[in-house]
């Protein structure tokens, strides 16, 4: 299939609406992709065929909903590279799966363990490890970013010793864009003896990801910004790693036997999935992942990159622009300021051009200290971006020169 960015816009019905009496140029796709036609009609015929509650099935709808259920694992399996569906444990996004890994690894924790982080992690990546801090006595290291934005990867090697138990490292950063060599550090973390998780939720929507090549034991990625709905993400463990897992939620489902003074818990991936899932959520899903494999990755990546740099060759000729993220591998994730401007206000007035981006801390506190910033304006390009709207990038962000600088 020949990638036409004209034929990809028009299955999105949202992008044609008007904001503030602009055509909509929709730059915030780091934060939340819009749906294609192809996710919401999967759910609303999921929604007008055939529904009921999954795993309980003795009557054919029962059977049909598992069936789809259980196929949308299928196939998050095969777009992570997965060996199986059990490897695959649906959860409410990619916070959730990093918390379930935090809170099922918990009872492993000792005080003085290591747990090493970097600094260009999301927040979602940082606070469900700060519970294992505060709680169990953990304590966090935080491997440093290079001035142009990328993973300073021989201090994170430096870090790892004995007492390293976890290392989680962010694929792809929502702000930066810095795609990590998570291949070259699953080899030292794993000759280290520690586990090591990997937030793909950005890496999820731009590049390849075969999670037995990485060399993972934990993957997680989330619907939202993969073109699929809100409410559902998926953890990868290996079956190792996932039957070591305690799970997070108790209830029906995910237990074999309940007795007045014991339990006993159900296979991965049930034993995390207690009580009734996100079950058309987790179809939508899977509608999004069959609507994305249509299209080649690399001509994805391309098409972004061209949007991405296009953007960033108007921008540059701005004196007060500042880019932050210019690592050589990167995704089309464009974070900026205007020295003299709040990021807030550039936020803004782009918007009353009918241009979407995000302004403010992007859930990275600490990358934010890290580069002496409070916020950056951050325009993150998907696959239905054009270079016309960068172009509009461009020249809104100069109307904003004139207004506040
Ligand atoms: C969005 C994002 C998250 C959180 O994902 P949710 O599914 O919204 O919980 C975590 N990490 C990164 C890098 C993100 O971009």
């Amino acid at each position: 299939m020949i990638f036409n960015v004209d034929d990809i816009r028009a299955q999105f019905p949202i992008l044609s609406r008007e904001i503030n009496g602009y055509p909509l140029a929709y730059l915030d796709n780091a934060a939340s992709a819009q749906k294609p036609q192809a996710v919401m009609d999967a759910l609303t015929h999921q929604m007008r065929t055939s529904f009921a509650n999954v795993h309980r099935g003795l009557h054919t709808m029962a059977n049909e909903t598992t069936e789809a259920f259980e196929g949308a694992r299928a196939k998050v399996a095969k777009f992570l590279g997965a060996p199986k569906s059990e490897n695959i444990v649906f959860t409410k996004g990619a916070s959730e799966a990093l918390n379930l890994v935090a809170y099922g690894l918990a009872g492993e924790i000792k005080k003085g363990d290591e747990i090493i982080l970097t600094q260009m992690e999301h927040h979602s990546n940082i606070v469900p490890w700060h519970f294992l801090r505060e709680r169990y006595g953990a304590v966090l290291r935080f491997a440093p970013v290079l001035d142009n934005g990328e993973l300073d990867v021989m201090a994170l090697k430096g870090l790892l010793s004995s007492k390293t138990k976890i290392v989680s490292v962010v694929h792809m950063s929502n702000v930066l864009g810095t795609i990590n060599p998570v291949q070259d550090i699953a080899k030292w973390v794993k000759a280290a003896g520690a586990i090591f998780v990997v937030d793909g939720t950005q890496a999820a929507v731009h590049m390849d990801v075969d999670v037995v090549d990485i060399g993972v034991d934990f993957y997680c990625m989330t619907g939202h910004k993969l073109y699929g709905p809100t409410g559902i993400g998926a953890l990868y463990g290996t079956l190792e790693m996932l039957n070591r897992l305690q799970p997070f939620n108790g209830g029906g489902e995910m237990i074999s036997d309940v007795f007045e003074d014991r339990v006993t818990y159900n296979d991965p991936p049930h034993k995390f999935e207690a009580g009734t899932p996100p079950i058309l959520e987790a179809i939508g899903l899977g509608a999004a992942i069959d609507w994305y494999s249509q299209f080649n990755r690399a001509d994805i990546h391309q098409h972004e990159m061209a949007v991405y740099h296009h953007a960033l060759d108007g921008l540059r000729d701005i004196n007060s622009f500042r880019l932050i993220g210019e690592a050589p591998e990167k995704g089309s994730v464009l974070a900026f300021n205007l020295q003299g401007a709040h990021a807030h206000d550039v936020a803004q007035i782009l918007d009353k051009y009918g241009i979407a981006v995000r302004a403010g801390q992007h859930c990275t506190q600490p990358l934010m200290t890290r580069f002496g910033m409070h916020s950056t304006a951050r325009a993150s390009f998907g696959i239905y971006n054009t270079l016309d709207e960068a172009d509009r990038l461009v020249e809104g962000v100069k109307k904003c020169l004139t207004f506040l600088t």
